[in-house]
């Protein structure tokens, strides 16, 4: 469905990225991924779009919370694919704390990433799309760009500040084969998620699946974990044909949470 086409994924060694990349390499899409972690874990993950989806796959380790770095990464990615159709802003991080404790340099490094990587990403990307006509810009944002929880004060501005600008992304280059869609994810179980049930489980004296199956009961009706598979075919819809008029929309696949 995507044979030729070049796609992007910001933070994708870990997790949804990861997973995101897989789906639309395995659609025929050439990837670059990005993010951080173990070099040798990084390059089997690469070397392994490239064997099991006969694809060309390229890693660029780019900080993503610099500005510079951020743009930087997009021009770079164009280099290494030779061009760029599909950009998915997903790197992210979280902490958790009251407002009044929060600290300011996690504010700012959530804010920094979750939020201005994906104005950055998005301003680098478009002159490319444009001159092609054709891009799919997919923000990878959260229930938490819809609704709230206590203690995640950035991540939820930042996540609702993300929803926006997929809206005037949306708007700005309507009607000019780019569209820009943000997908909302409920719960999934990756590393980001691990701490917070690691850290519910001291907290509640719990054992660690009793804590992951509180934490769905808390917000996520169906009671089951989004898996990242799901999330990497809805990545593959949003740059498919079939959604060529959807854009500056959301798209919530989080088992009901913003149901209710
Ligand atoms: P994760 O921790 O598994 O992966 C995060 C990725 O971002 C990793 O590849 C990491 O190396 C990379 N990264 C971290 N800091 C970076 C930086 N400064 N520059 C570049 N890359 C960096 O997390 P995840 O759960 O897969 O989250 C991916 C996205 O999905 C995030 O935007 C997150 O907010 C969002 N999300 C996650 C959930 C969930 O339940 N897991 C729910 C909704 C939304």
């Amino acid at each position: 469905m995507l044979k030729g086409k070049k796609a992007v994924v910001t933070g994708s060694t870990s997790g949804i990225g990861l997973a995101i990349a897989r789906e639309l390499a395995h659609q025929g899409a050439d990837i670059v991924i990005n993010g951080f972690g173990d070099a040798q874990a990084i390059e089997k993950e690469r070397a392994g779009l490239e064997k099991d989806f006969g694809v060309k796959a390229y890693y660029l380790n780019a900080d993503l919370m610099q500005a510079d770095a951020a743009r930087a990464f997009i021009d770079d990615a164009v280099k290494a694919l030779g061009g760029i159709d599909i950009l998915v802003n997903n790197a992210g991080i979280q902490h958790v704390a009251p407002i009044e404790e929060f600290p300011v340099e996690k504010w700012n490094a959530i804010i920094a990433l979750n939020l201005s990587a994906v104005f950055h990403g998005t301003a680098a990307a478009l002159p490319h799309m444009k001159k092609q006509k054709f891009g799919r810009i997919i923000n990878i944002a959260s229930a938490h760009g819809l609704v709230a929880s206590e203690f995640k004060s950035a991540y939820v501005a930042a996540k609702h500040g993300v929803v926006g600008l997929t809206k005037v992304t949306a708007l700005e280059n309507a009607g000019q084969g780019i569209t820009c869609n943000a997908i909302c994810p409920g719960w999934v179980r990756t590393p980001l998620v691990e701490k917070q049930i690691q850290a519910m489980s001291k907290e509640k004296g719990l054992s660690v699946e009793d804590a992951a199956r509180e934490l769905l009961a808390e917000k996520q009706p169906s009671l089951q974990f989004v898996t990242p598979e799901q999330l990497g075919q809805a990545a593959v819809f949003l740059s498919s044909d079939a959604a060529a008029q959807m854009t500056g929309t959301t798209m919530s696949i989080d088992g009901g949470w913003t149901a209710r």
